[in-house]
C-alpha cells in the first residue's frame, strides 16, 4: 500500500503554494512598514520551555504537544506556538538589554496533537509578531493594528476584533479565588473537563464551549470588577488607542485564551466565515513569560495568525491572490535536431531573468505549441533558423511574428515583456 501523509497534516501543492506566497509576502511587507524584523527559530525546543512558558495546566501542554526523548535522552518538543521560542531567543541573545525594544516576526509550521477537522490540523502554519521590551499600552495598539492591517491588505471581510483584560499577578489571584468559589457552588452543572479545571485553572472554564458550562459561566463574577488600578488603566488606554485608529472592537470578559502567559490584554480576531474554528488570529500581552522561563523581566505583546485559516477565508470570500504565475516564453523546436538549440536559448533567457520553458520530454512541435499557449511569447527554432543563427519570435497575444538573430533574442524579448 502506498504511504500517505500522517493524519492532520496536509500538502501545500503547487496550485495553492503561489497563493500561500501571496499571503506571506503581504504579511512580510506589512511587517516591514511597521518596523518588525524577521527572526527564525528552531522548530524543536526543550520541552521545559513550553511547560514553563505556556503553562502546565493549559490544553496545549496537557494534551497537544508532540514530545519525544531524543537519542541524547533529552525531552524535546515540536513547537506548538512561537512566542515562547521568540522570548527564549531574546533572552539568550540579549535582544532586549537596557530598555531596548525588539520588534520581531516570523512564520512557519507549528505542531499540536488535536482532532483534525476543517481549519484544524496537527501541522499548521502561523505568522507571528512579537514586540518585546515595552510595557506601554501603545505597544498593544501597535500589535493589534498590525494584525488588522495584514488582514485589511489581504482583503478579508467580515472580521471581528474581540478584546479583554485578564489582569496581572497582583489581581488575577483574587479573581481566580472569586471564580473558584462561584464555580464550586455550581459544580454539578459543569462538564467533566471543567471539573478537572476547577482547582487547576478555573479561568479556563469561562472558555468552555459546552452549553451547560457556558450557561454557568454567564453568571460568573466579572473580571473587570477585580482588575487592579494598573490593569484597569492599561485596558482603558488600549481601548482609547484602538478608537483613535477608528477600529471597532467588541469586549468579551470571557475571553481568556488557552495560554497561561497572558497578562492584561488578550484579544482575538474572528471570522464570520469559518464555522467552529472561527479564530484567524489571537494574541495579547505576556509580561511574566520571560521570568517564567528563567530570564530577566521583559514585558511583551504579540499575536499569531493561522495561515491555513486565512487561506480558507480568502478562498471563501473570493479574495484576490495577485497575479497567477505565468511563464513568459516557450522555446519550441521544429524538429529533433533543434531541441539542443532550444534548450540553450531557454537557458540564456533564464540567465537574464526571463522565465522560459522548453520541451524536455520529446514532444512533437504541435504538442510543444499547445504547451506554449499560456505564455506571452514563443521562440521557434528549426534547421533553417540554426543555419542562419536566427530565431522566430511569435507574440502569442496578437499572432505577429519576427525573425531576428539569436544573439538579439534576449534584448528583443526584454523590450516586449
Ligand atoms: P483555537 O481556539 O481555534 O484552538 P487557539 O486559541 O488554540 O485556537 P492560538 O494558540 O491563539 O490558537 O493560535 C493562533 C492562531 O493559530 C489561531 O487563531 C488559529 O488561526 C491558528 N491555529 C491554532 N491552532 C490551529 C490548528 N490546530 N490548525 C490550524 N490553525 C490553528
Ligand atoms: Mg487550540
Amino acid at each position: 500500500m502506498a504511504i500517505t501523509a500522517p493524519r492532520g497534516t496536509r500538502d501545500i501543492l503547487p496550485g495553492e503554494s503561489w497563493k500561500w506566497n501571496y499571503i506571506i509576502n503581504t504579511a512580510s511587507e506589512t511587517m516591514k512598514d511597521f518596523g518588525f524584523r524577521e527572526i527564525h527559530l528552531p522548530i524543536f525546543e526543550h520541552t521545559e520551555l513550553f511547560s514553563r512558558g505556556v503553562g502546565e495546566t493549559t490544553d496545549i501542554v496537557e494534551k497537544e504537544m508532540y514530545t519525544f526523548i531524543d537519542r541524547g535522552e533529552r525531552s524535546i518538543t515540536l513547537r506548538p506556538e512561537a512566542t515562547a521560542g521568540v522570548m527564549r531567543s531574546a533572552i539568550e541573545n540579549n535582544l532586549c538589554v537596557q530598555n531596548s525594544i525588539a520588534k520581531l516576526w516570523n512564520w512557519g509550521p507549528m505542531f499540536r496533537y488535536e482532532r483534525p477537522q476543517k481549519g484544524r490540523y496537527r501541522q499548521f502554519y502561523q505568522i507571528d509578531a512579537e514586540c518585546l521590551g515595552v510595557q506601554n499600552p501603545f505597544a498593544d495598539v501597535e500589535i493589534i493594528s498590525l494584525s488588522i492591517e495584514i488582514f485589511r491588505r489581504l482583503g478579508l471581510k467580515n472580521l471581528e476584533v474581540v478584546i479583554n483584560s485578564v489582569g496581572c499577578e497582583k489581581c488575577r489571584p483574587i479573581y481566580r479565588e472569586k471564580l473558584l468559589n462561584y464555580f464550586d457552588a455550581h459544580k454539578n452543572e459543569l462538564c467533566e473537563t471543567c471539573l478537572t479545571r476547577l482547582d487547576r485553572n478555573p479561568l479556563r472554564i469561562l472558555d468552555c464551549k459546552k452549553e451547560a458550562c457556558s450557561k454557568v459561566a454567564d453568571g460568573a463574577p466579572d473580571i473587570y470588577d477585580s482588575l487592579c488600578d494598573e490593569c484597569r488603566e492599561h485596558f482603558e488606554e488600549v481601548k482609547k488607542g484602538l478608537e483613535r485608529l477608528n477600529f471597532t472592537y467588541k469586549l468579551n470578559k470571557r475571553l481568556v485564551r488557552g495560554l497561561d502567559y497572558y497578562t492584561k490584554t488578550a484579544y482575538e480576531i474572528l471570522s464570520g466565515d469559518l464555522g467552529a474554528q472561527n479564530a484567524v488570529a489571537g494574541g495579547g500581552r505576556y509580561d511574566n513569560l520571560s521570568t517564567a522561563i528563567g530570564g530577566n523581566k521583559i514585558p511583551g505583546v504579540g499575536f499569531a495568525c493561522g495561515i491555513d485559516r486565512i487561506m480558507l477565508v480568502m478562498e471563501q470570500q473570493n479574495c484576490s491572490f495577485g497575479e497567477v504565475p505565468k511563464t513568459d516564453v516557450y522555446v519550441a523546436a521544429l524538429d529533433n535536431e533543434a531541441k539542443g538549440a532550444a534548450q540553450s536559448l531557454t537557458y540564456e533567457l533564464r540567465k537574464n531573468k526571463i522565465s522560459a520553458e522548453c520541451d524536455i520530454s520529446g514532444k512533437s512541435f504541435k504538442a510543444q505549441m499547445k504547451n506554449a499557449g499560456s505564455c506571452n511569447f514563443a521562440c521557434i527554432i528549426g534547421s533553417e533558423e540554426i543555419a542562419k543563427n536566427s530565431v522566430s519570435v511569435k507574440n502569442l497575444s496578437d499572432g505577429t511574428q519576427v525573425n531576428i538573430p539569436i544573439s538579439e533574442a534576449v534584448e528583443y524579448i526584454n523590450h516586449q515583456v
